[in-house]
């Protein structure tokens, strides 16, 4: 309706229009800036978006170089269940105490940081695994600038283990293999690196160069060595941070606490928080009361890659909420209510997937690049002939990526990582398991099954080439 008063049209046009385009909406419904533009082009107009993002009224403004200081690196421990994830955590946290500080890490908040004897810094997410950090880059948050990844030395590389692999490198975040258990007899590390060197990641005793260590979680053998080379790697990565301005970051974790209120865990990005500054972060506001750290002790600032606990929010943000300060209790407050209701509209979306029906329109309208697909099989056959089959349609217009190929049914995290990545799921003769069907269909993404080898090549053929019969 407002976009019919805006172009002086009864909303019948835009309705009708939006089925031509095979959206059935009613006159209430807010449409994303992509419909907007193709149905007012259809009646002659051409939009302009004026701050047509709330997100855009946040944007922060980029930092000098020379503001720039350097920043510790933020790590996520990623491997297959019981590779020992949580014992390196678990290890790391009780004996990197920072020096000089009597007492461990006391408390649970989603996120500690540690300091090696040679005072260099590291902040861990205490959440481990690949599913809570692709949930986090599905709402857009990139927290992570280095994935440990665990496998066992008495074990395979097992399929989560290459799951973890591919959702890391999606992201485009380094790894660093912690090849563990080795106090075990039966552990065999060159076994493990003779498997990643099959997988094409070559480590460095094999040649390559990516960073691995052999560790145990139990006794602690290799954990500080292992470190170093985190840190090593991380030093490639320059990474830096202004920290000598309002903060932003990323929320990790938020509770309702029955004394205290909600407790929200920041982990900070950029800039310096202060208690008593107003904080946006997703649909929730407010003054910060009080912060503490790791250990529960109180802290009156928190810089870059540092994460705290928060008091204040007058609600509790999910994990992977941005948050930023504002100078203006009402702005933020504003902000965090026109969020909450255009949740509550739900047709609106930050962010629309790719579908096969859509891909032809898209690499016609040339901002579409590389079209990425996640590929799960019955047998490690067809999966293979896929890869290469879906791989050879790659054109100079649109590169195919296959960002993960696993035999096994459809899961939850093949979805999260569908949708971090803009991807689509094919499944050869496998279906979606568990509540992967779901959060597709809430996510909104294209998954396609086929048990014929070439239907499959064909469809994703025509679609490139936007012939594709539409899907009944
Ligand atoms: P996660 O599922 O990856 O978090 O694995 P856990 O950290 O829970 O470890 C699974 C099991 O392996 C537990 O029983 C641990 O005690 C054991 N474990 C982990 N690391 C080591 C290690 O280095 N050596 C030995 N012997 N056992 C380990």
């Amino acid at each position: 309706s407002e976009v019919a008063t805006m172009m002086d049209l009864p909303v019948t046009k835009i309705i009708s229009a939006c089925m031509s385009l095979g959206m059935m909406v009613t006159m209430n419904q807010r449409l994303d800036a992509e419909t907007i533009s193709i149905v007012a082009e259809e009646f002659g107009y051409e939009v302009e978006f004026v701050n047509a993002d709330i997100e855009e009224s946040i944007q922060e403004v980029e930092d000098a170089p020379e503001d720039l200081k350097e920043r510790a690196p933020i790590v996520t421990v990623m491997g297959h269940v019981d590779h020992g994830k949580t014992s390196l955590l678990d290890y790391i946290r009780k004996e990197n105490v920072i020096a000089g500080e009597s007492g461990g890490i006391t408390q649970h908040i989603g996120a500690y940081g540690v300091q090696l004897e040679n005072g260099q810094k590291i902040a861990f997410l205490d959440t481990p695994g690949h599913e809570a950090f692709t949930a986090m880059r599905a709402r857009g948050a990139q927290v992570t600038d280095l994935a440990i990844i665990v496998v066992a030395a008495d074990d395979d590389i097992m399929p989560q283990t290459k799951e973890a692999i591919s959702h890391a490198q999606a992201a485009g975040v380094p790894i660093v293999f912690a090849i563990n258990k080795i106090d075990r007899p039966s552990a065999n590390p060159e076994k493990i690196k003779e498997g990643l060197a099959q997988m094409n990641l070559l480590v460095e005793d094999w040649g390559g160069k990516i960073q691995s260590h052999d560790i145990s979680a139990k006794t602690g053998e290799g954990v500080k060595e292992l470190l170093e080379k985190v840190l090593l790697e991380a030093e490639l990565l320059e990474l830096k941070a202004n920290p000598d301005k309002a903060a932003n970051g990323t929320v990790v974790e938020a509770f309702l606490d029955k004394g205290r209120g909600y407790v929200s865990t920041i982990l900070v990005q950029g800039g310096t928080l202060k208690v008593g500054d107003y904080v946006l972060a997703g649909q929730h506001s407010g003054k910060v009361k009080a912060m503490q750290d790791e250990r529960g002790k109180k802290v009156k600032t928190a810089g870059p890659s540092i994460p705290v606990s928060i008091l204040g929010l007058d609600g509790a943000p999910q994990a992977g909420d941005k948050f930023s300060v504002f100078e203006d209790e009402r702005e933020a407050k504003d902000i965090a209510s026109r969020r909450t209701q255009l949740q509550r509209e739900q047709s609106v979306r930050t962010q629309r997937h790719i579908t096969l029906d859509e891909i032809g329109r898209r690499i016609a309208l040339g901002d579409f690049k590389e079209l990425n697909i996640i590929l799960k099989g019955d047998v490690d056959g067809s999966v293979e002939a896929l890869t290469d089959s879906f791989q050879k349609l790659s054109t100079e217009e649109i590169q195919v990526n296959i960002i993960h190929k696993a035999v096994g049914p459809i899961t939850e995290s093949d979805v999260l990582l569908a949708s971090a990545s803009d991807a689509i799921i094919i499944g050869f003769n496998v279906r979606p398991m568990g509540n992967a069907r779901q959060i597709a269909d809430k996510e909104e993404i294209d998954i396609r099954m086929y048990s014929i080898i070439y239907a499959a090549i064909n469809d994703l053929k025509d679609a490139m080439e936007g012939m594709l019969s539409p899907e009944m």
